[in-house]
């Protein structure tokens, strides 16, 4: 019987040297087409039903199982995100980013090496596969957002029948030893909002501010306005944060200007408290100004939404990486993050789960540097494992959703 761990690490070693490929040459943003050009290269020769993006260079593979089912054919998605942010690497590897001021620094590069590594164990055990698996190779995680225009593109219905259930797994270089898993159910990340006010007044000279309508003081108001509307209005045990990281007016000591603007980032953890969240900025902005006899324009950019994990698919697939790696390698997250992460939007629409897995390069993972560091550090020793995790997931789902026993669906393919 094939078993998706033996498959991994007989072709570790090949899924490890696209990683390093990748490192050498990563991209920036929604258009990446050396890595696509990688991915597809590295698909070559699988039976796969695969799509390129047109309005981003995303790769969606559909691979087909080949176990009988009765029935609904049940759909499972995986997910690696694909690109490379802005940071000039320090990190002293021989497969070093050759593109200047370009870095993997997320460890995407794993992410998609691990994804390529779950297609090849589907594929070569497509017999016990009781259904379809959607793999969604994405661009823009970074910003400025791949999975909305997948999901447009029609990544949802890519296998003909919408995907009931989705699963993503993302690398540290820091917070646990190499080789640990963590997550939690419910609330993992946050969800991320620019906050844009313009506040309008009329300009003039500084000895007759009478005859002005000063925008500046108005704009310090809303900044403090601001800190004490999410401390009086929000509940603590649901928090938001609204940094003010921008404030910028005039030109010149006595000259009053006739706008200013007020930049901030807002954080929240529940769908509840964001829209209450977008209302309270925008209520508080204008009537502040209003109060002074100005007025405030308010423009709140949508960022990515709250990421969930729904409970049941959390504990489904922690058993499965607790099963295929023992206990000892899985460390429960007792507080969400404050980052904030493209996933959510498939989450949004199918249940599923985000996993964490760290691949920390360094002995002592306490002194390690995060994610987005030029010295992040990411051993890719932990790809293949990322690659059986998310193959077992799609596995066992697909057996459960299509109510069949295990034993019955790899009986099917000896
Ligand atoms: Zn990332």
């Amino acid at each position: 019987m094939t078993d998706a761990l033996d498959v991994s690490a007989r072709i570790g070693p090949g899924l490890v040297d696209l990683r390093r490929r990748l490192h050498r040459t990563p991209e920036l943003g929604l258009h990446l087409p050396d890595t696509q050009a990688a991915v597809l290269g590295a698909l070559a020769g699988l039976d796969l039903e695969v799509a390129t993006g047109h309005s981003l260079s995303s790769v969606v593979a559909v691979l087909r199982g080949r176990a009988p089912v009765s029935g609904e054919r049940p759909v499972v998605l995986l997910r690696g995100d694909m690109d490379a942010l802005p940071v000039s690497e320090e990190v002293d590897v021989d497969y070093v980013s050759q593109r200047p001021g370009l870095m993997h620094a997320c460890g995407h590069d794993l992410h998609v090496a691990g994804l390529v590594g779950a297609a090849r164990i589907l594929h070569e055990m497509r017999d016990e596969l009781v259904g379809d698996v959607v793999l969604m190779f994405q661009p823009g995680e970074e910003g400025p957002g791949g999975a909305e225009p997948m999901i447009r593109e029609g990544l949802l219905e890519a296998a003909g029948r919408r995907v009931d259930a989705a699963y993503a797994v993302h690398v540290y270089s820091a917070d646990h030893p190499r080789g640990v898993w963590f997550g939690r159910p419910g609330t993992l990340m946050a969800a991320a909002d620019e906050v844009h006010v313009v506040v309008r007044g009329t300009g003039g000279h500084g000895s007759a501010p009478e005859r002005t309508k000063d925008p500046v003081p108005v704009a310090c108001e809303i900044v403090l306005a601001f800190q004490t509307a999410v401390t009086r209005q929000f509940s603590v045990w649901d928090p938001v944060v609204l940094t003010v990281g921008r404030v910028a007016a005039g030109t010149k000591d006595n000259i009053i200007p006739d706008d200013a603007h007020v930049e901030a980032t807002l954080r929240t953890f529940s769908k509840d408290h964001r829209a209450k969240a977008h209302e309270v900025v925008a209520r508080v902005a204008q009537n502040v100004a209003a109060a002074h006899g100005l007025t405030a324009e308010v423009t709140i950019g949508n960022g990515y939404p709250v990421t969930v994990n729904d409970p049941a698919e959390f504990q489904f697939a922690r058993d499965v990486v607790t099963d295929l790696f023992g206990g000892s390698r899985w460390a429960d997250m007792v507080n969400p993050e404050a980052g904030s992460e493209d996933m959510s939007f498939v989450l949004d629409e199918v249940p599923g789960c985000y996993l964490n897995i760290s691949a920390c390069a360094v002995g002592d993972h306490t002194r390690a540097e995060d994610n987005h560091s030029p010295r992040a550090a990411f051993d890719d020793a932990v790809v293949p494992d990322i690659a059986a995790a998310l193959a077992e997931m799609a596995l066992r789902r697909s057996r459960q959703l299509a109510g069949v026993d295990a034993a019955v669906a790899q009986g099917a393919g000896a």
